[in-house]
Order: C-alpha cells, then sequence, then structure tokens
C-alpha cells in the first residue's frame, strides 16, 4: 500500500487527511484512515486526530506551518506503518483564469500561485505556506494542487464578469467562484447515485461558516453565488455576502475607514455574528431566543431561497436541489424554512423525511431534494491518486 496525505491550510490551521490505496494497476479508490487537524498555529497550537474510532488530542505550544506539519508527520507515522507518503493533495483557494483542473506543483507553477495573492490575500499566501512545508517534508512524494476556483472555470462570460470597463475583466476582475472541491464531490455523487440525474439541472446549496451556491449541469458549473471573492452571494457566519459596494465608499468617506478595517469589517465581523451580535454559529443562532438571532437566521433563509429562484432561471429550471455543509446536511429548520414557498418551483419537502438524521432523500414534489454530506478531501486524494497512476 502506499499512502496519500491531503492538507488543507489555512492562517491559524492545517487540516488533513490520510487515505492509502494499493498498488498498481490504478491502485483503487483511496481509503481514508485518519483526519485531523491542527488549530492555534501561532503561539498555542493543538493538533487533533481521529483515527479508527478514537480522537487524540496534543497541545503542540509555539508552532507554524512547518513544525504543524512536522507534528501531524509523526503522529501519522504509527498509522502509515511502512506505507510510504507518495503523494499529497492540497486545497488550494485560487487557481486564477489558468487552472481548470488539479495540476502537480513545481517552483514555477508556485511562483504564478502567489501571482494571485492579491486576489486572495487571506488564504492563498496559508496554502502556499502549507506547500512549501509539505514539499520540505515529503521530498520524494508528488504534490498536487487542487483549486477551489477550478470548478467554475465552465461558466459563461455573463456569469463570469462584472460591468466594469473591459480592461478589468482582462486583469482578472472576474467572477470566479469558490467551494468548487464541494461541487465536484456533490454533484459526481448526485450523477452516480441518482441515474435520473444525469444531465440534469442541480442546485446545490453548500451552507456551512462559509456559504454559497451553485446552479450545475451535466457536473460542470452554470453559475455561482460567489465571485471576485469569497465574500460575496450568500450572508456566511462572519462575512456579509453581497453587499452594495456604495456602502464601502460611505465606510470610507464618513467612518474614515481602510482597507483592513473594511476588510475585517466584512469578512469577520459581519454575517450572523455580526447581525446577531452574539454568535457566528448557526446551532447557537437557533437555540436562542433572542430577536437579533432571530433575525440574523430570517435574513439567511431569505437571501438562500432568493438564490434558489436566480440559479433555477440561470439553469433554465431545476431539477434537483441539494443541501451540503454544515448548516445544509445538519440544521433540519434551516432546509424547512428555505424550502417553504417554493412549491411554484416543485420544490416540496417531507418534514419526518427532513427532520430523520441520514434521510438522504427528502423532496416530495418533481424536484428532487437531497441531504449530501460533502467531502472536499476525497476529492485532493483522487486528484492524487489519478497522478499517482
Ligand atoms: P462547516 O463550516 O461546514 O463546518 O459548518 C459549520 C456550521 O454548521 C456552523 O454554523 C454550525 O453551527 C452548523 N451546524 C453544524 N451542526 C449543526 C446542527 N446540528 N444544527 C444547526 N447547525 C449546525
Amino acid at each position: 500500500m502506499s499512502a496519500i496525505l491531503t492538507l488543507n491550510a489555512g492562517s491559524s490551521s492545517i487540516k488533513f487527511s490520510v487515505y492509502l490505496r494499493g498498488e498498481g494497476d490504478g491502485g483503487g479508490e483511496p481509503e481514508e484512515v485518519a483526519v485531523g487537524q491542527i488549530d492555534g498555529l501561532g503561539p498555542d497550537a493543538k493538533l487533533i486526530l481521529k483515527h479508527d474510532g478514537t480522537k487524540a488530542v496534543t497541545d503542540l505550544g509555539q508552532a507554524d506551518h512547518k513544525a504543524g506539519l512536522k507534528a501531524i508527520l509523526d503522529a501519522i507515522q504509527p498509522i502509515l506503518g511502512d506505507n510510504a507518503v507518495t503523494g499529497v493533495g492540497h486545497r488550494v483557494v485560487h487557481g486564477g483564469t489558468g487552472h481548470l483542473a488539479p495540476a502537480v506543483l513545481n517552483d514555477e507553477i508556485l511562483t504564478e500561485l502567489a501571482g494571485l495573492e492579491p486576489l486572495a490575500p487571506l488564504h492563498q499566501p496559508h496554502n502556499l505556506a502549507g506547500i512549501r512545508a509539505a514539499m520540505e517534508a515529503f521530498p520524494d512524494a508528488i504534490q498536487v494542487g487542487c483549486f477551489d476556483t477550478a470548478f467554475h472555470r465552465s461558466h459563461p462570460f455573463v456569469n463570469d464578469t462584472y460591468a466594469l470597463p473591459r480592461k478589468f475583466f482582462e486583469e482578472g476582475v472576474r467572477r470566479y467562484g469558490f467551494h468548487g472541491l464541494s461541487y465536484d464531490y456533490v454533484s459526481g455523487y448526485v450523477e452516480e447515485t441518482y441515474p435520473d440525474l444525469q444531465d440534469a439541472r442541480v442546485v446545490i446549496a453548500h451552507l456551512g461558516n462559509g456559504a454559497s451556491m451553485c446552479c450545475v449541469k451535466g457536473r460542470r458549473s452554470i453559475a455561482s453565488s460567489m465571485g471576485f471573492s469569497a465574500v460575496d452571494g450568500l450572508p456566511m457566519g462572519t462575512r456579509t455576502g453581497q453587499i452594495d459596494p456604495s456602502v464601502i465608499l460611505y465606510l470610507m468617506d464618513n467612518h474614515g475607514m481602510a482597507s483592513k478595517d473594511i476588510s475585517d469589517l466584512i469578512y469577520k465581523q459581519s454575517g450572523l455574528l455580526g447581525m446577531s451580535g452574539i454568535s457566528n454559529d448557526m446551532r447557537t443562532l437557533l437555540e436562542s431566543d433572542a430577536e437579533s438571532a432571530k433575525e440574523a437566521v430570517d435574513y439567511f433563509v431569505a437571501r438562500v431561497k432568493r438564490e434558489i429562484g436566480a440559479l433555477a432561471a440561470m439553469g433554465g429550471g431545476i431539477d434537483a436541489l441539494v443541501f451540503t455543509g454544515g448548516i445544509g446536511e445538519n440544521a433540519w429548520q434551516i432546509r424547512e424554512r428555505v424550502c417553504e414557498g417554493l412549491e411554484f418551483l416543485g420544490v416540496t419537502i417531507d418534514a419526518d423525511a427532513n427532520q430523520a438524521r441520514g434521510t438522504e432523500s427528502i423532496g416530495t414534489g418533481p424536484v428532487k431534494v437531497l441531504v449530501v454530506q460533502t467531502d472536499e478531501e476525497r476529492v485532493i486524494a483522487r486528484a492524487v491518486a489519478s497522478h499517482l497512476g
């Protein structure tokens, strides 16, 4: 057997999964044997490892990406045994306009990806730090980058552009869309599991702390709610979602806010957290009696409904609506409220099926309504496996 490691490096965390696969003849589908993450990179890092039904937490103290990766390596060594890591797959938030598929990483591509940092300053530099650390830690393994933007490169010009002078589009001011690995997994799963949904118009709602939606047809993205950055579209745990750009001008002119202040406001202090003043966590808001929590949830639901209508129109209709992500998979109350009043689209659900944990198909009307657990790591592991041959 050989091992594949998947990494998702953020500013203060590294999420990882370990897969094993057979040697030769394609190696077969990678089998996940461990998952984990390091939280609190910096002064107070912690490693969490889940394997074989157990969960171990180790305090690492001071650790950067490189030290974190070393700690991961040490922790997974007993699980790997004699199975060498032959491939490492990385989640990379931005692949620009050039990357339509996963790519084997080398110094030249890393330089190109570093050039995209201005397009995703909060994520791309950390993704690249993780890749560099992995190249040092696993010099003999192939490193494969899997881009969150790649899946959406198929969308048409009208869903790729803003109505700005053309030179900005040429420069790269485009609607890239994100959460592509999740849409790739979910759309593939839906097509494989439901033969009647081959080439169908599927609206996928990836509702988590980050939230976006996408209209997919034949596993290709037609349109998505996120745009130039991952702040557009739906309100999220701490991000505004769609906002009139004049609000930003107003804040600059009347509150003296600079780019960094505005970035903090729209990425970290807004969304469910900013509206409720209580929490970014949907579970906490659903349990709260506060009016502000109720209003934040109302706004979230209203924006999801609005996006379903918009994406159904872009797809020329809707054959399936799929909920995924932490909220989409677990919050039956949100699914129920989102689907309420969408009978005109053919979307109706069975209340009991919706509340029953683990029921995948909950629709009762012409539109299939599904609850699907996303698996972005598997998409990365499969990409590495296909490059290993
Ligand atoms: P993610 O970013 O995909 O991990 O999703 C995180 C979000 O899912 C948070 O807002 C959680 O509160 C929410 N979530 C997870 N489980 C539940 C649940 N049982 N009910 C409501 N929301 C949940």
